[in-house]
């Protein structure tokens, strides 16, 4: 045989082996799992509190926001946005609201002023943004969204952050937008009350998980901190697999609690962590963080997430977390306190 002929006989070879290859790949069994269109879960807060003290009508805004917020996602992904585009969407309606300890509605340090954090994380390529400590920025979560897709770095704080925002043309607002008589009230209560300073974890903080139909999950994070915070504290929200974490390979995780807690647990990252080197499912690693590594070191929270196949889960260890889901053709959940806690399942 001359060298040339071996040279054909050899490509030819080659070429079977990649064919075969392709055709085996093709040939593989699909996973006996049921992947749901489309998902969006939510969260405005957790705490221990009794709907007893919140009105009835106060307690339908908060429905209706949730509600709002859940469509506002649903229409992102109708229109074939990302997981990412719908987070933003939902958390932007529930940081114009008032009502929740984010955007408009953040609660005041113990100085008086308002300090926001916010985190964003792409589970497709683990993206991520971070704005923490801002005064001006009117949607603190989409400063987070321009950090992960407009700068070099994965997080801004302080003054750097709110510059940054307005020059890549977000709205930035004067610091007296933020002030509103309810949260100041609040303040002027714990003041009182208290004879030390502590932390006051006022539900509200605001969260949105999403899958989108091409199975990436997205989880952001937005809040105005702890009630009575240090000026310059720095809670969960904004860090990485603290407050938010996503990982298409794993799930989409947004928390609220006490961050100090939540920080020393890396709680979001430990939830994927344990599915991913243990083998958990979603509701079993969000237990074990939740109801037992949190709750054994006092650390009161609540999250929400979703897995890699689209399933939903809520879990918390205080009294009440509002919180509301969507799943494709189904109407919006939405839920204030401990009652219902499975009706998603
Ligand atoms: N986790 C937030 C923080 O510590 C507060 C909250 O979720 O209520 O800043």
């Amino acid at each position: 045989m001359n060298i040339k002929v071996s040279k054909i006989l050899l490509l030819l070879l080659m070429f079977a082996f990649a064919l075969s290859n392709c055709s085996g790949q093709k040939s593989k069994k699909p996973e006996n799992i049921t992947k749901s269109e489309y998902a969006i879960v939510i969260h405005g807060g957790a705490g221990n509190f009794s709907l007893d003290d919140i009105s009835k009508e106060r307690q339908i805004e908060y429905q209706e926001k949730l509600k709002e917020s859940l469509l506002a996602g649903k229409k992102v992904l109708k229109s074939n946005g990302s997981a990412i585009d719908a987070v933003e969407a939902c958390i932007n309606i529930l940081e114009d609201s008032p009502l929740f300890n984010a955007g408009k509605g953040s609660v005041f340090t113990h100085s008086g002023t308002n300090e926001m954090d916010a985190s964003i994380m792409n589970g497709n390529n683990r993206n991520v943004g971070a704005v923490a400590g801002v005064k001006h920025i009117k949607n603190p979560i989409s400063g987070a969204r321009a950090v992960m897709e407009k700068s070099k770095h994965v997080m801004l704080s302080g003054d750097g952050a709110d510059r940054f925002a307005a020059s890549v043309g977000l709205d930035t607002v004067a610091i007296d937008y933020f002030y509103t008589e309810r949260r100041w009230q609040q303040l002027q209560q714990i003041l009182k009350k208290e004879k030390q300073q502590g932390l006051n974890s006022k539900k509200g903080t605001v969260g949105c998980v999403v899958y989108d139909k091409n199975g990436n999950l997205a989880a952001g994070t937005s809040t105005g901190g702890m009630g009575n915070k240090m000026y310059g504290r720095i809670g969960d929200s904004p860090i990485v697999g603290c407050g938010s974490f996503a990982d298409n390979n794993t799930c989409g995780i947004s928390f609220t609690g006490h961050g100090e807690y939540i920080i020393r647990m890396v709680a979001a990252h430990d939830i994927a962590a344990l599915m991913e080197y243990k083998n958990m499912d979603l509701k079993a690693a969000m237990t074990e963080v939740i109801l037992n590594k949190l709750k054994k070191i006092g650390g009161d929270a609540g999250a929400i997430g979703i897995d890699k196949n689209g399933n939903i889960e809520m879990i918390f260890n205080t009294t009440g977390m509002f919180r509301g889901f969507l799943k494709a053709g189904k109407e919006p959940e939405i839920f204030l306190d401990s009652s219902n806690t499975n009706r998603f399942k």
